[in-house]
C-alpha cells in the first residue's frame, strides 16, 4: 500500500516518511498544494495524508480539485488549526478522516487502518479479494477462495498484484505501473511490467482463479474477475 503525505514542514513529513516506511508501507512526500495534486493525480497512491495550510494551495482546494476530477483515494487531513469550519468542510468535501496537530504516531497509523479498512471493505485478516483472488498481505500468498493451492509471491509481484486488485477495472498504465512497483527513480524499462505481468498471469492460473490481466494495446494492464 503506497501513501502520499503532503506536508510543508520538511521534518514532520520525512519522520511520517520514516515512520510510515517502518511499517512496511510505501511512502512519498510532496512539499505544497500543487506539487501534490500532480502527484495524487498520477493515481498511484492508496491514501493520502493531506496536511490543510500548505504553500501554493491550501490542502482544501487540492481535496476540492481531485474530488472534482473523480479521484476517490481516501484523505485524512492533518492540520494544526482544529476549528469546526475547517473540519466540517474538509468533511463536506470528501475527507474520509481528520487529525489535529500534534498528534502521537500511533493514534495516526490506526487512523490508516481505520480508512483502508473502510475503504477497501475487506481487508479484515489482512486479506485483500477481488473476484474469487485472495491475497494475503503478510505472507505474500495468493489463493482462490474455494481452492486448495496458494502461492507464494516475490516482493515485486507482490507489489503489482496489489496495485492491482486495489485498482480493479480500471486501466493501468505501464508508466504507472513502472513508477508504483519500480518508483520514480529506478531505471526499469517498460518491459519489466510485461515480465511481471506474465508471471502473475501463470499464478493466478495456478490457484485456479477466474480472474484475468487483461491486456489494452498500447496502453497498459486491467485486472479484470473474469467469468462473463
Ligand atoms: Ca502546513
Amino acid at each position: 500500500m503506497k501513501i502520499l503525505i503532503v506536508e510543508d514542514e520538511e521534518g514532520l513529513r520525512e519522520a511520517l516518511i520514516r515512520t510510515l516506511t517502518g511499517e512496511g508501507y510505501l511512502a512519498d512526500g510532496a512539499a505544497d498544494g500543487d506539487e501534490g495534486y500532480q502527484m495524487i493525480c498520477t493515481r498511484l497512491y492508496d491514501l493520502v495524508l493531506l496536511d490543510i495550510m500548505l504553500p501554493v494551495y491550501d490542502g482544501l482546494e487540492v481535496l476540492r480539485r481531485i474530488r472534482k476530477q473523480g479521484f476517490d483515494v481516501p484523505v485524512i487531513m492533518l492540520t494544526a488549526r482544529s476549528t469546526l469550519e475547517d473540519k466540517v468542510e474538509g468533511i463536506d468535501l470528501g475527507a474520509d478522516d481528520y487529525l489535529t496537530k500534534p498528534f502521537a504516531m500511533p493514534e495516526l497509523l490506526a487512523r490508516i487502518r481505520m480508512v483502508t479498512r473502510r475503504v477497501t471493505g475487506s481487508v479484515a485478516d489482512n486479506r485483500l479479494r477481488f473476484g474469487d483472488l485472495v491475497l494475503d498481505t503478510q505472507s505474500y500468498t495468493l489463493e482462490c477462495s474455494g481452492k486448495a493451492r496458494s502461492v507464494r509471491l516475490g516482493a515485486k509481484e507482490y507489489q503489482l498484484m496489489e496495485y492491482l486488485i486495489r485498482n480493479a477495472n480500471q486501466v493501468l498504465s505501464r508508466e504507472q505501473i513502472t513508477q508504483r512497483v519500480w518508483g520514480y527513480d529506478a531505471d526499469a524499462e517498460y518491459n519489466n511490467v510485461d515480465v511481471y505481468v506474465s508471471f502473475l498471469r501463470k499464478k493466478i492460473k495456478f490457484v485456479q482463479s477466474e480472474a484475468r490481466i487483461s491486456s489494452v494495446r498500447g496502453i497498459g494492464y486491467e485486472l479484470e474477475a473474469g467469468s462473463e
